[in-house]
């Protein structure tokens, strides 16, 4: 209720729009959590960031990135002060809800063929049918070979979709709660339709498994070691007449990726050392090697202290986590007028305005939460004040309304200082979602600000 709409600061809109334009474009080229890490290292590389194992020791200034698995990203530029006085960390996910195939994807039905799925996250399953879909990942061979699939991102490439039922035959179906209307296992994706000539039983799968053989080399077996997913296919666009927002698949969390990686990319000789942290699997728990709960930036953290100190013990460790800042960035509910019943609107977030903090997310009772502390929160308001950014405070909906939750409290039980801050969202975890550019760009020079001047 405090903040101020961030267009009026500007006097034209230049920056702001062009730099959303290299967001698009980030957005558009990386639909999963690899292509995000593979974009990632290459600007960072651009910026003259080197692999940690290219390093025998590290001193300040040097630029370094940690890859874990080709699904998950750690960036630092080592600062002037010790790493047991605390490092300042740009936290964000890479992951998107979407479908993924599952093992055993492939089977043919009335003439069809077809993908089976399991759904990833937390998804209305009725956004996702009668619109144009892509598949992205990779087939690993049992020889180790990587096969990248990208099909539907091409302008000359088909797509796929998943059916729905014509209105016409629709009365039952349309007495079923949101929920059931389109269940989990209905999510397939419609592939293919000419038979096989010559092929009795299954012949548009046997064509199918012919079309792949020829393409990628790879048998019906491979699918077993497969990471395929089905994204939107469509391009990220401007939205609005006036172009101030930007509709795209997987704002939730590239957003904050893009403009948390900016940030660390934009700076140099940073007082504290600076750290971007971008995760997988925060949209299923955050569990795993290459979630946030992984033991992986603990690890990552370990080997940069004992490179830039020249020894190392557990103590040095625990006292740069005690002394750790950290932005946990993820997006935030914003105000959609069609539905302004579930907000408390003294609280809540709406485009335009700026980054988005939120002392706490959590669900009835602040069930499960990171409640930032008040010293922080005022240290953040100070900088961000000092250097002119727009920001404002929001809490997810109204109190009895739902929840969510973010990485915040997983870094937070590593006794950093941690708060949620990120960008305001419409049509949060739907195919097509929404951000105003303005808000993009402010995050970008919240987090800039955050990595130079928090101490
Ligand atoms: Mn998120
Ligand atoms: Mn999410």
């Amino acid at each position: 209720m405090y903040s101020k709409c961030a267009w009026e600061k500007y006097e034209n809109y230049d920056e702001i729009f062009s730099f959303n334009e290299e967001y698009k474009h980030f957005l558009t080229n990386g639909k999963n959590e690899r292509l995000v890490v593979k974009e990632t290292v290459e600007l960072a590389k651009k910026k003259g960031f080197k692999d940690i194992n290219e390093f025998t020791s590290l001193k300040k200034g040097d630029k370094v990135y940690v890859l874990n698995r080709n699904k998950n990203v750690l960036l630092f530029i080592i600062g002037e002060e010790s790493l047991t006085n605390g490092i300042n960390i740009l936290g964000a996910h890479i992951d998107s809800p979407r479908l993924d195939l599952k093992q055993n994807p492939l089977y043919e039905n009335s003439g069809f063929a077809l993908l089976d799925t399991h759904y990833y996250g937390g998804i209305k399953k009725y956004q996702w049918v009668t619109i144009p879909l892509s598949l992205i990942g990779v087939v690993i061979k049992k020889d180790g070979t990587v096969v990248d699939i990208n099909i539907g991102e091409d302008k000359n490439d088909p797509v796929v979709g998943i059916s729905d039922l014509l209105i016409h035959l629709s009365a039952d179906q349309l007495q079923k709660k949101a929920g059931s209307v389109i269940e989990g296992e209905k999510l397939d994706i419609t592939i293919a339709s000419i038979p096989l000539k010559g092929s009795e039983k299954d012949s548009v799968k046997a064509n199918v498994l012919k079309l792949i053989k020829e393409k990628y080399d790879i048998e019906e077996e491979d699918f077993l070691s497969a990471e395929i997913e089905v994204v939107p296919q469509m391009e990220t666009k401007d939205y609005g007449l006036d172009r101030s927002m930007v509709a795209g698949y997987g704002h939730d969390d590239r957003v904050c990726a893009y403009t948390s990686l900016r940030a660390i990319l934009d700076i140099e000789n940073p007082k504290r050392t600076a750290c971007c942290y971008l995760v997988d699997k925060e949209e299923v728990g955050s569990i795993g090697a290459t979630g946030a709960q992984s033991r992986f930036f603990e690890n990552s953290l370990a080997k940069i202290i004992s490179l830039k100190e020249g020894n190392y013990n557990d103590l040095m460790l625990r006292d740069a986590l005690s002394n750790t800042f950290m932005l946990s960035s993820d997006v935030s509910a914003g105000v959609d007028p069609l539905f302004l019943e579930v907000n408390e609107l003294k609280n809540s977030a709406f485009l335009g305005k700026g980054i988005v903090f939120n002392k706490y997310t959590g669900s009835r009772g602040k069930g499960g939460c990171n409640d930032a502390f008040p010293e922080f929160i005022a240290k953040l308001r100070n900088i961000l004040d000092k250097n002119n950014v727009n920001y404002q405070t929001a809490e997810l909906g109204k109190v009895d309304q739902g929840g969510g939750g973010t990485i915040a409290y997983i870094l937070g039980n590593l006794n950093m200082t941690v708060i949620d801050a990120g960008v305001a969202v419409l049509n949060m975890h739907s195919p097509m979602e929404i951000v105003s550019k303005v808000d993009v760009y402010e995050a970008y020079l919240a987090y800039k600000t955050f990595l130079k001047e928090m101490e």
